[in-house]
């Protein structure tokens, strides 16, 4: 080891702190010890906090020691079985001397407990004192540990060297005797390496205190300076500071770097990974702090450096939980200067603390977030202030509102940058979240909105995809999973990647409701949804389900309905007014009561939640979003027309006289192009629908009852069962064969049209030119061609393949990832 003196280079001296889930036991001060011995610093300086969890059992300790519960002996017992089983553990045969002092210390403090209960109370500087004894517990225990393996090492207690101030804005600390009673110290302690308690101090009365819970951070970055070192690691559960808190937003993201205001502006609104403080002491001294990994010691972490990198605008996203909202409104404020000071100096001699203010311009009304406990202290403090003035109507109230909590982005990239501020606004609002009150920092590096606390985790994770931080999630419910359900379950799930990769679309199945059961999944049915579901027993209940999905607290939600139920399209309008967008190949809204259809379409406006439907014309095609954006471009419709069923399509592209009518009904159901009752195509409703989809879209108030349709099949077999349908379908081969040779002979082919224009709506079987567009298509593909004012000689034409569950859940995909896009997703 080289010596100071003889040392050419100057000594480079590393701090690094350990957290307590760093030291959670034995195993892991072995791990921080591997750690420390694998660095080849000159001088090496580790701040430790108490064991995972000790702080917590103090302070649980001695509150029920003053209030005389029994058992706080037995958790004494407990408390000191975990540090003697893990000073044996760690040092074996060594432990000793370490387990001796453990027991004074513990009996030390098995004094103090009983003194209290004696009392009745808990004192303040009590709670101080025996809060911060786990630090020096877990000092020892490291200390004796690198002894023990051969290191020159010196245990510092700071209760010793440390001294403090408490003042209203924190602790500060005295730099001068501080560092006169640690060189005094390192006088007689000159080991290479040192351990030193986190969390504890002492303040200007000789009192022992502490630096304030997750105080440790602020310690390690006091002795880093203390000791001029070089860098300070802090060392913790995480590769670093994340984007937002893993627990709440688990797609968090690393971040590389940070500038000292941003880490502060982090930690001050509630990032828990370092304490708020710790960043001064740096910053006067440019000391790099790094955020780094215990368990991961191979991850370069987070560097917190002056430096302000071009990465952002904002860098992370944090929430502040327990406050509460004290806004006080007059019209008497109007203009009137001092009123804000007036606020602040009331709090200030009630010890409240403001956590965030603002002020609308009109100076109408002035609204003070602060935590919770500080709630009802600050409303009478401003009651009394403005006694006069509410007496006399100057200010109407003082209002107070519970169970609030703070979201802030934070980036210094945000300075100077327009649209940060809409980008948060607008991710709230898609998720619906209200926000209470807004402030912006004039330092740009922060913004802050009061938000209900019921809605901080969905409003944290809108906010974090909202700036691409994490995918754009939603929680999806499949109802029918049918052939087109199921088609699109399928597609769902062999999309998945591709959209969490390109997309940064994560859709989240959480549900599956057929017409009898549901099932209802924690987080998402992943791999085969037919499996899973096949168990399922659990009775339907779209009350149920439609909670299930909210509850997830995930941003968006979507409902999408394979079924052709119309109790389930009578839920759509309660979906929508609830935020919960809807998309269905269902016809049954489109082409069902108007006063539904109406209803459903207010809410959807009101909410800004979607409803789309593509899939129920022309399945895949891109027919209602067409005349969509005709409509929008303020084009006038003025015919719509074409052939809207692949079965009739079919059977009629076919029917050339070669073969009989009934047999290529025939042909058709057996090679599944039909539905199972071909009555269902050959009635013309279905088409029927279709029309009337397309003519509401256009702006008319169309119903089902307004289309004349006629109908394929004979009177006389409406009523008869399938199979004596099928039978006997060979009575109509006469008629069409009749109609067919009447076309033919004017040089005309046969097709099943849907036709709307100023003269109303009708569908039904036409002779058209053999060179029409309708007269050549293929298979069973559909058409749709619209005469507008722009397209008039020339009609905008829509053909393609209109039918199969495969296109249809195309279609249907296609709407859902078109919601997503409208919240914001890159697609
Ligand atoms: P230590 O005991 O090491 O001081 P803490 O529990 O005090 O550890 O802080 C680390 C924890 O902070 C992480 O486990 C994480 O859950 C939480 N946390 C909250 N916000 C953030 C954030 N923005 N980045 C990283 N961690 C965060
Ligand atoms: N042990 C103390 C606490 O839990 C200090 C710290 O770990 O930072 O608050
Ligand atoms: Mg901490």
């Amino acid at each position: 080891m080289s010596s100071p003196a003889a040392s050419a280079q100057p000594l480079k001296t590393v701090a690094h702190k350990f957290g307590g889930t760093s030291v959670a036991d034995a195993t892991r001060y072995r791990h921080v010890a591997d750690l420390l011995l694998a660095r080849d610093e000159d001088e090496q300086v580790t701040v430790v906090s108490a064991m995972k969890g000790v702080t917590d059992a103090l302070i649980d300790l001695a509150g029920r020691a003053a209030g005389n519960l029994a058992d706080w002996r037995e958790r004494w017992h407990e408390l000191r079985a975990r540090h003697r089983g893990a000073a044996v553990a760690l040092l074996g045969e060594d432990s000793g001397a370490t387990v001796e002092w453990l027991d004074g210390q513990f009996d030390t403090l098995a004094e103090v407990l009983q003194a209290l209960s004696v009392i009745g109370e808990l004192p303040r500087e009590v709670l101080e004192r025996v809060q911060g004894l786990g630090e020096v517990y877990s000092a020892r225990l490291l200390g004796d540990h690198l002894r023990s393996r051969g290191q020159d090492c010196a245990v510092l207690d700071a209760r010793e060297v440390l001294v403090v101030d408490r003042g209203e804005l924190g602790v500060d600390v005295d730099w001068e005797t501080s560092a006169q009673r640690l060189a005094q110290w390192r006088a007689s302690h000159p080991a290479r390496r040192v351990v030193v308690t986190g969390f504890v101090a002492r303040d200007r009365a000789n009192r022992i205190t502490t630096l304030g819970r997750n105080g440790s951070d602020y310690s390690g970055a006091i002795f880093a300076a203390l000791f001029n070192a070089a860098e300070l690691h802090i060392w913790t559960d995480v590769d670093g500071v994340l984007s937002a808190d893993p627990r709440v937003v688990p797609e968090a993201v690393q971040l590389e770097s940070l500038s000292y205001d941003e880490a502060c502006e982090l930690a001050y609104f509630g990032a828990k990974v370092v304490h708020p403080q710790t960043m001064s002491p740096a910053i006067e001294r440019g000391l790099p702090i790094i955020i780094r990994n215990t368990f991961q010691p191979e991850h370069p972490g987070t560097r917190i450096t002056a430096r302000k990198d071009a990465a952002g605008p904002v860098k992370g996203l944090t929430l502040s939980p327990d406050l509460a909202v004290v806004n006080l409104e007059g019209t008497g404020l109007i203009g009137v200067p001092g009123t804000a000071e007036r606020v602040f100096s009331a709090l200030r001699a009630e010890r409240v603390s403001v956590v965030m203010i603002s002020q609308g311009s009109s100076e109408h009304s002035i609204c003070c977030v602060v935590k919770a406990i500080d709630a009802a202290r600050a409303r009478t403090a401003l009651l009394t202030a403005f006694a006069h003035e509410l007496a006399i109507g100057q200010i109407q109230r003082v209002q107070l509102t519970d169970g609030v909590s703070v979201l802030a982005a934070v980036g210094d990239g945000m300075a100077g940058l327009p649209g940060v501020a809409a980008r948060l606004f607008e991710s709230l609002g898609r998720a619906r979240v209200n926000i209470l009150a807004i402030a912006q920092g004039s330092s740009e590096r922060n913004i802050s909105v009061a938000i209900a606390s019921s809605d901080a985790t969905k409003a944290l994770r809108a906010a974090h995809a909202g700036f691409w931080l994490s995918p754009q999630t939603f929680a999806v419910g499949v109802i029918g999973p049918g052939h087109v359900g199921g088609a699109l379950l399928d597609q769902l799930r062999a999309a998945q990647p591709q959209l969490l990769g390109k997309a940064n679309v994560d859709l989240r199945l959480r549900a599956i409701a057929s017409s009898h059961r549901m099932l209802l999944a924690e987080r998402s049915i992943e791999d085969d949804w037919r499996g899973v579901f096949a168990q399922a027993r659990e009775p339907l209940d779209l009350d149920r389900f439609t909670e299930h999905l909210l509850a997830s607290h995930l941003p968006h939600t979507v409902i999408v309905d394979c079924s052709a139920s119309p109790a389930v399209a009578d839920r759509y309008a309660g979906w929508l007014a609830a935020g919960i967008h809807v998309v269905t190949p269902n016809k049954q809204a489109g082409s069902g009561s108007l006063q539904r259809f109406e209803a459903i379409a207010e809410a959807a406006a009101a909410s800004g939640a979607r409803f789309r439907y593509e899939a129920t014309v022309g399945a895949g095609l891109p027919v209602i979003t067409t005349l969509r954006d005709l409509v929008d471009t303020g084009d006038a419709v003025t015919s719509i027309e074409g052939i809207f069923s692949g079965t009739l399509a079919w059977l009629f592209n076919r029917f050339d006289g070669s073969v009989s009518f009934s047999e290529l009904v025939r042909q058709a159901r057996a090679m599944g192009y039909t539905e199972p009752d071909p009555r269902d195509d050959l009635s013309g409703t279905d088409v029927g629908r279709k029309l009337v989809i397309l003519a509401r879209e256009a702006g008319r108030a169309l119903s089902l009852e307004d289309v004349r349709i006629e109908s394929l099949v004979p009177q006389a077999l409406r009523q008869a069962s399938v199979e004596d349908f099928m039978a006997r379908l060979d009575e109509v081969d006469a008629d069409f064969a009749q109609r067919l040779a009447a076309a033919k002979a004017a040089g005309k082919v046969l097709r099943y049209v849907a036709r709307l224009d100023q003269d109303g709506a009708s569908v039904g079987l036409v002779e058209l030119p053999a060179d029409h567009a309708f007269a050549n298509l293929r298979q069973t593909d559909n058409v749709v061609q619209f005469t507008t004012r722009r397209y008039c000689d020339n009609p905008l034409i829509v053909q393609g393949p209109g039918a199969g569950p495969e296109v249809t859940a195309a279609g249907v995909f296609a709407d859902v990832l078109r919601v997503a896009a409208g919240q914001g997703a890159r697609l």
